[in-house]
């Protein structure tokens, strides 16, 4: 009958430290920080595209307005050939004004001509790099995914097995009487695994030398025997 419960004392010990690392495990699990990398990754990737893909808008909108302007002054360009050519500018003066007028709107021709270039220029840098980014941040993305649903499948995994075990320890406690049950929480409180095998004549506790009457009594199942060392209840 002792023996019975020793034995299920000793799987009751196993059962709440394969409790304790479960719910340890659950409160910080070893891959969180993985996620919690993949996720910084994938978020930081995201807002770089997003930056990327407004100053596609801002530059194409500039680069919109700039062909506009570019237009325009090839059309004072033209309205001014054609008051030149038409044979009805009278005085100097007016030439003048004139040539000078289509100066001014060459020279902003010019201007705007290189701006525009560069601009395209970075357009197409920007958008020939835009795929790639994309494919790499939704890879990112579905990493961080994956690993999410791994985590929370072992998650669920450790709450399913955490029940089990709840219950499980309910029924072993109810097995045993309420002395040695007592005995075992008053040394837990000071002494981690309070019960200790003996093996190779030594306490599996304290890994001290049991004596061999101790050791002959702790076989005999009538009294819950201690280690005389450390206190622990020897099986
Ligand atoms: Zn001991």
């Amino acid at each position: 009958m002792l023996q019975e419960e020793l034995s299920n004392l000793y799987k009751l010990q196993e059962m709440q430290n394969r409790f304790e690392l479960l719910k340890q495990r659950l409160k910080n699990h070893p891959e969180s920080k993985d996620l919690y990398r993949l996720k910084k990754d994938a978020d930081e990737m995201e807002t770089r595209l997003q930056e990327k893909n407004k100053r596609i808008h801002i530059l194409e909108k500039e680069l919109h307005q700039m062909e506009r302007i570019i237009d325009d002054s090839y059309s004072s360009i033209k309205q001014v050939d054609q008051r030149i050519y038409s044979g009805q500018v009278t005085t100097v003066k007016e030439l003048k004004i004139l040539e000078e007028k289509r100066k001014t709107a060459h020279l902003k021709v010019e201007e705007y001509e290189e701006k525009a270039l560069m601009i395209m220029e970075e357009l197409d840098y920007l958008k020939t790099s835009l795929p790639q980014e994309v494919e790499l941040a939704n890879q990112k993305k579905a990493q961080y995914k994956e690993k999410q649903l791994k985590i929370k499948q072992e998650i669920d995994k450790i709450k399913t097995e955490l029940d089990l075990l709840q219950i499980q320890l309910q029924q072993l406690e109810a097995s045993i009487s309420p002395e040695l049950l007592e005995k075992f929480y008053k040394i837990k409180r000071f002494k981690r695994n309070p019960v200790a095998l003996i093996s190779d004549g030594k306490c599996s506790g304290c890994m001290v030398e049991v004596s061999v009457m101790v050791a002959l009594e702790a076989k005999q199942y009538k009294t819950i025997v201690c280690c005389e060392n450390c206190g622990r209840i020897l099986v």
